[in-house]
């Protein structure tokens, strides 16, 4: 007695599948899957190889790991992902230098690749240009208001200038808002407090 539980190898799914009958061979009729399938083929080296789109879209899903709400693609800090051969190399700015987190965001990367069958991966450090806050982009500000964070003022959108920022309370959105510390939860952000509400605040600085 063979125990036919030999799986199809692809993990493609069948837009076929559960119509008709048991498709050919009819091998796996009545026996129930014991798992379930990968959500996502893994690519392999060569062959069916993630292109950069789809590399990108599996980066937003890594959190920054010092403010978890926003992704390391949200903040601009992935620079380029490319092939070199069978490498996959990640380019990253850091945030500023000497920041800590930026070992931990090259695990991070490095990882999350991996878990979607890249295993060769690499991860490179490019410092110029410097990482400014203005690469923080649209969708980053909201999610890191609504965190509780106040998104850095400057740059372009610079209102007041940049060491007496107009800071917008990320609870109320009053601008009656004073600094309390210079340096906040992470050295990225200072403490600050609204006049209006009350509540104290983060604020991702500028720089
Ligand atoms: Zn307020």
């Amino acid at each position: 007695m063979v125990r036919a539980e030999k799986r199809n190898s692809t993990l493609l799914p069948s837009p076929a599948c559960g119509r008709g009958a048991g498709g050919e061979g009819a091998s796996t009729k009545g026996i129930p899957r014991a798992d379930a399938p990968s959500p996502s083929p893994l690519p392999q080296a060569g062959e069916g190889r993630a292109s950069a789109d789809q590399i990108w879209s599996w980066l937003a899903d890594v959190p920054d790991p010092e403010i978890p709400v926003v992704s390391v693609v949200d903040l601009g800090i992935v620079r380029a992902v490319e092939w070199e051969g069978d490498d996959l190399v990640v380019t990253l700015t850091p945030t500023y230098s000497g920041c800590p987190a930026t070992a931990v965001i090259a695990f991070d990367v490095a990882e999350a690749l991996r878990r979607r069958g890249i295993n060769s991966v690499r991860t490179k450090s490019r410092l110029s240009p410097a990482w400014t806050t203005d690469w923080i982009g649209e969708t980053a500000r909201e999610k890191l208001k609504a965190y509780g964070i106040a998104p850095p003022a400057g740059g372009a959108r610079c209102v007041g200038d940049l060491k007496n920022p107009i800071v917008e309370c990320p609870r109320c959105g009053s601008t009656a808002t004073e600094q309390v510390s210079r340096f906040g939860s992470t050295p990225c952000k200072a403490s600050w407090r609204c006049r209006d509400c009350l509540e104290p605040f983060d604020y991702f600085k500028s720089f």
